[in-house]
């Protein structure tokens, strides 16, 4: 897979990737991420790339010549699914993770400012959110989907590192896990792990995963009742 980052912010990106798992994945060439300072396309004379909103009002607007620019410069972003980070955009999901790491090319713009020219839009194919609350930019929103999705492509975990039980892979939040020591200050590794006994350890696991979903994800737990009871 190819990612393309369209940002303001090169060094907010850069050293992240090159860090731990998504590091050890490029060094190996299980992925490739350019980064790519878009200011580097304005026309402007002092390089800059926002300006006063039309019509008035707070704050700075991303404009729309540097963004599509740097777009058209990217090989390959006519196929490229192109994606614009903005809290206005899809709820994140594991779902939306395990669908993006299926793609050949990402191409992820990061915002900045009050906000941009809304004409930006009609460029891009999805808009992303992380979440509800608003970030100063679209930089750690990028590398939020990054780390997700590059980390379920085949072959960039460790094999005994799967994400497989992972939580919201199936609709439900993971089982807790326990190590060394057996008790610690009066704390007890729940017997059925230390028994050996594969089956009813897969049983205890499951267990715990749907009981704590229906205590912490109310919403998770219902969604999980009605694809039980479908036929
Ligand atoms: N005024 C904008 C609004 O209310 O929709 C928010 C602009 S925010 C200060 C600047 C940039 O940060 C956005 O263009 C977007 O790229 C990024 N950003 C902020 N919050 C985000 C979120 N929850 N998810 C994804 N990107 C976000």
């Amino acid at each position: 897979m190819k990612i393309t980052v369209l940002t303001l912010f090169p060094d907010m990106i850069t050293p992240v990737i090159g860090q731990s798992i998504i590091g050890r994945a490029r060094y190996e060439n299980k992925i490739q991420i350019d980064v790519i300072d878009y200011r580097a396309y304005s026309l402007n004379k002092h390089q800059k790339v926002d300006d006063a909103p039309y019509g008035g009002g707070a704050g700075m607007v991303l404009q729309v010549e540097p963004v599509v620019r740097a777009l058209r410069a990217i090989e390959g972003h006519e196929k490229a699914l192109k994606i614009l980070m903005t809290p206005q955009g899809e709820p994140y999901s594991q779902p939306r993770a395990q669908a993006l790491s299926k793609a050949d090319h990402l191409i992820i713009l990061c915002g900045h400012y009050e906000g941009f020219d809304e004409r930006i839009r009609a460029y891009f194919d999805t808009e992303i959110s992380i979440g509800d609350y608003v970030l100063t930019g679209g930089e750690v929103a990028a590398l939020v989907l990054i780390d997700s999705t590059i980390r379920l492509i085949p072959g960039v975990l460790n094999k005994d590192a799967s994400h497989e039980e992972d939580s919201f892979s199936d609709g439900l939040l993971e089982y807790p896990h326990y190590t060394r020591p057996p008790t610690f200050e009066g704390q007890s590794v729940p017997e059925v792990l230390l028994s050996g006994h594969h089956q009813a350890i897969a049983s205890y696991r499951r267990a715990e995963s749907i009981k704590r979903t229906r205590k912490r994800r109310p919403d998770l737990y219902e969604s999980y009742v009605k694809r039980q009871k479908k036929p």
